[in-house]
């Protein structure tokens, strides 16, 4: 044998881990008890992996022993330990699964919260930091790990929490992990037998594996998701929900599937979360659907078995049509899966359509909270699409800040000679509210809707009709402008035409055209699109996403009753080659520019407002 000392390794943790720890430990206090469930849970899942690999892999001991979790709690020494016999950690695993942070922008996200005084709690499931709560309640923690393969080496992992921490090899016959330590002073009450049977109570009532506290088992083990809808009460499902998900809130809703099908039968138990995790839109990040068959879980986080724009549903898959002898691979490529995929994502928009008819306010709630990954599904799932269509809210001209309507009520509010259905496009409801083009739907009480969650632009212009009426972005060239009364085309006048000619000759191959407005009231000039341009949201979006996208000119539009306009006017028939007229050409093409977020250079733009402002003083 060796001599031990030279058998210990002592590693540090990475800066980032050390900052994230320093975190975890001084703001949580709120929930010390997050520590218990954070360890069954850690215990659970271990065994939950080893009861599949032992049916899918040669060479893992312990076959024949029960699965379960052993706590034992010492009142007078203040020590803890729980145990399980589950797949243990290779030196690797234990480095690092427990030595590294899992996911990217954790800690700034954390650091975020705290700073705003927001509860990390709620989200320190979403980390795989929670390990780490141990430290919330002792100074050192103690791991002892055998992997359940036959070769694997015991291990020793110990560590103070902040700093470093050291792995040795150690004797252990039986496979699993063993965690122990002493509490400190401030947590001593989780000393108490009663009060940890207590938290494992509120917390862990549905591990799938007995547990133990002092020999004593606590919990009751069963499958929620089989039961009938009928036979569990509302507190079940949410208590079931926290439990699988480690979220401290109730869901905003659940849905309880019993499918008999030629092509797959399965019983499910699915959640919509009540908040969106820190990093929502990096669906592939998230945990999805637990995957069972016949109680037994095979695979954790089965993204197979939802649409990328569903990936925020969580829950619990149980079928008997996958064989539980195969590796985790050939599961996931079964057919089986897209069966029952497309089966659930039926289900689930049925489901929706149900909050949105009958339970709005909690539909809307969904919206708010998940519609920017939702609503991609129009894109992506065209089986789904019109359904998805139906689906989709907005904010409009017609409503309050903050209320939604979907283009079902939009068409039942357009007016008699309304023929399209229009939108906007902005950064927010007062950017969009602002917007000159919209002046002449205002003038005209003609309802507009304001798309202002960035994901919208990818979205709605792919919508060319709802119910036959075409989809237009009114800042679009040729929208129909032909509603209101009494707009005069007042494109005959001459003088107006000789200055659109300057305006063209001023600004050359800067816009694609100048034209005469008929959309404005107040403003003297705005930018549109032109037949052939991009959506300058879409444009905007695609640019900070470091696409390569050639900026597309816009048309010029000129307000001719303005009064800046009718004095240029009045300056031409003086002078047409007055050098202020080309200098103020220039300077209103710009504040459109301005408007639109997209000038160029603003100390060109003030250096020629002073020069026109000398102008305008000069006496
Ligand atoms: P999370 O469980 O959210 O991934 P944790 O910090 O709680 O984050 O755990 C990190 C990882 O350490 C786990 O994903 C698992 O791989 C490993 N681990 C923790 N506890 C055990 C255990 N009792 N048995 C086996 N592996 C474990």
């Amino acid at each position: 044998m060796t001599d031990k000392k030279d058998t210990i390794q002592t590693f540090e943790y990475k800066a980032e881990m050390k900052r994230l720890l320093h975190l975890i430990i001084h703001s949580l206090y709120t929930h010390p008890e997050v520590f218990l469930r954070e360890l069954i849970s850690n215990a659970s899942d271990a065994l939950k992996k080893v009861r599949y690999q032992q049916l899918t892999e040669e060479g893992m001991i312990d076959k024949e022993k029960d699965l379960e979790i052993r706590i034992e709690v010492d009142e007078t020494t203040q020590t803890f330990s729980i145990e399980d016999n589950g797949i243990g950690m290779t030196q690797e695993e234990l480095i690092h699964n427990i030595g590294t942070v899992a996911r990217s922008g954790t800690l700034e996200f954390l650091q975020k919260m705290k700073e705003e005084g927001k509860d990390t709690a709620d989200f320190i499931g979403q980390f795989g930091v929670g390990f780490y709560s141990v430290f919330m309640v002792t100074e050192q923690v103690t791991v002892e790990t055998r992997h359940a393969h036959k070769e694997a080496q015991g291990l020793r992992w110990v560590s103070g929490g902040e700093g470093n921490y050291s792995v040795e090899p150690i004797d252990k016959p039986g496979r699993g992990t063993k965690i122990t330590f002493q509490f400190k002073e401030e947590a001593k009450e989780f000393a108490g037998e009663s009060r940890i049977q207590e938290t494992i109570r509120k917390y862990s009532n549905f591990a799938d594996f007995p547990i133990f506290v002092n020999k004593v088992k606590v919990n009751t083990v069963e499958a929620l998701w089989r039961k009938s809808e009928h036979e569990i009460t509302p507190e079940e499902v949410n208590e079931f929900y926290k439990f699988i998900t480690n979220d401290y809130e109730d869901p905003l809703g659940h849905l309880s599937l019993s499918i008999e099908g030629a092509e797959a039968s399965y019983k499910a138990l699915v959640f919509i979360p009540a908040k969106a995790p820190f990093d929502l839109m990096r669906t592939r990040e998230h945990k999805t659907i637990q995957l069972y068959t016949n109680k037994i879980m095979i695979v954790d986080d089965c993204k197979e078995l939802l649409p990328e724009y569903l990936q925020f549903i969580r829950g619990v898959v149980d079928t008997a049509d996958l064989p539980l002898n195969v590796s985790r691979e050939m599961v996931q490529s079964s057919p089986v899966l897209g069966k029952i995929k497309s089966g659930m994502t039926t289900k689930i928009i049925q489901w929706l359509q149900r909050l949105a008819n009958k339970e709005t306010e909690k539909y809307l709630l969904f919206y708010k909270t998940f519609g920017p990954v939702f609503k991609t599904g129009v894109n992506t799932d065209f089986a789904n699409r019109e359904k998805l269509i139906e689906l989709l809210r907005f904010e409009s001209s017609a409503l309050k800040v903050g209320e939604l309507t979907s283009f079902k009520e939009y068409g039942g509010r357009m007016k008699e000679k309304q023929k399209e259905i229009y939108y906007l496009t902005g950064d927010t409801r007062e950017h969009v509210e602002r917007n000159p083009n919209l002046e002449y739907f205002k003038k005209h009480a003609i309802e507009v809707l304001f798309l202002i969650d960035p994901v919208d632009v990818f979205v709605v212009p792919s919508i060319r009709e709802y119910d036959k009426k075409p989809v237009r972005a009114i800042d679009q060239g040729d929208v129909d402008l032909e509603m209101g009364d009494g707009n005069k085309d007042k494109s005959d006048d001459s003088l107006s035409k000789s200055l659109i000619g300057l305006f063209k000759e001023t600004l050359k191959d800067q816009v694609e055209d100048v034209k005469i407005s008929r959309r404005l009231v107040d403003s003297a000039v705005t930018l549109v699109i032109g037949a052939q341009g991009m959506d300058r949201q879409m444009e905007r979006m695609m640019k900070m996403m470091g696409q390569d996208v050639p900026a597309s000119k816009r048309i010029l539009e000129v307000n001719v009753d303005h009064p800046v306009i009718r004095n240029l006017a009045r300056k031409y028939i003086l002078n047409p080659s007055d050098m202020l007229l080309k200098k103020c050409i220039t300077q209103l093409y710009e504040s459109a520019q301005l408007m639109d977020g997209e000038l160029a250079s603003r100390s060109d733009y003030v250096k020629r407002m002073m020069e026109i402002m000398e102008e305008a003083t000069k006496s």
